[in-house]
């Protein structure tokens, strides 16, 4: 993931503690190379015209000619304004004051989201948690199977009743049941669309308004780029989102969306899909990616 970025950022910066005495120029120049890195890896516009600056009035001036080694001093103000543009710190789940928590997974078809509620069932329980996956897709054909599937390799329990009901029965039902089955947590797998449309958005707002999730999570592919940030942004827009998932980070992204959702929607993200296997999903660490990309 994001090797090219990375490959460009460590470049300039190499280019740069090459130098010793740094003039601004020196600087500038870092700075637009660091911007196109950032636009080619599909970064928002908005979000690289906004975080050169923040860089440019911190590390032009003062500071820096005041300090022993300049370029090493500009590297750590890029890596810090990099962790903040991720959202700083790690971002954990709300949970339910009284259990279970509920967890509501949204997004569009081919996201991951089935296979991201699974592998957050898998996380939860390893953190002590004993959660219930709820199949409530019942549009995607095989969903509600898939789920069933993914729980029996997982041996985690899955509440299904068809796909003839409406998600938000299914999803009531279900967490009515699961403080009897001594569930803790209860992730439900709601219905997507191939794409954002009205129906979808108002299903969701009526499950959210009925079933009252302590935690709205929206998956989406990161291989999308800044469809993905678009995406995030009309869910958000209309359900209040609490984080984001981003999923196949594993394969050649160019890391345009992980760095701009937080920035566009002022939302988290709270974890990343690294893989198809059931563990390989982790939780984010902004500052780490960040040391990944910086190198
Ligand atoms: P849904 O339609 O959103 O429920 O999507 P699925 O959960 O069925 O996932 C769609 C495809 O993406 C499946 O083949 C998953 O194995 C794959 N997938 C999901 N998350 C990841 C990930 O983090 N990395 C990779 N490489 N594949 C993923």
């Amino acid at each position: 993931m994001f090797a090219s970025l990375a490959e460009r950022l460590q470049e300039t910066f190499k280019k740069l503690r090459g130098k010793g005495r740094l003039t601004e120029s020196d600087v500038n120049e870092a700075l637009r190379e660091v911007r196109l890195a950032l636009l080619e890896a599909d970064v928002n516009f908005k979000v690289v015209k906004d975080f050169i600056a923040r860089i440019k009035e911190r590390a032009v001036g003062q500071e820096l000619l005041a300090s022993l080694n300049p370029a090493q001093h500009v590297i750590k103000i890029v890596h810090e304004e990099l962790t903040t543009l991720m959202g700083g710190s790690n971002s954990r789940i709300n949970l339910a004051p009284k259990p279970p928590t509920v967890v509501m997974m949204v997004g569009l078809n081919g996201a991951g989201k089935t296979t991201t509620s699974a592998k957050l069932a898998n996380l939860m329980r390893k953190q002590g948690r004993r959660p219930l996956m709820v199949a409530a897709d019942v549009y995607r054909p095989a969903a509600i199977k898939q789920l069933e599937v993914l729980g029996g390799q997982l041996n985690l329990p899955v509440f299904s009743m068809g796909d003839q009901l409406e998600p938000v029965a299914i999803g009531l039902a279900a967490v009515e049941s699961a403080a009897g089955a001594g569930r803790d947590m209860v992730i439900i797998d709601t219905a997507g669309r191939q794409e954002v449309n009205e129906e979808l958005m108002a299903e969701l707002e009526n499950m959210k308004e009925t079933i009252k999730p302590h935690e709205i999570l929206l998956v989406v592919d990161a291989m999308t780029g800044q469809a993905a940030v678009s995406v995030a942004e009309t869910f958000n827009s209309r359900l209040g989102l609490d984080g984001v998932v981003l999923t196949k980070l594993d394969g050649d992204t160019r890391g345009g969306a992980a760095l701009s959702v937080r920035s566009v929607t002022g939302k988290p993200i709270k974890f990343v899909g690294v893989g198809e296997k059931l563990d390989a999903l982790e939780p984010f660490h902004p500052e780490r990616m960040a040391e990944r990309i910086l190198g």
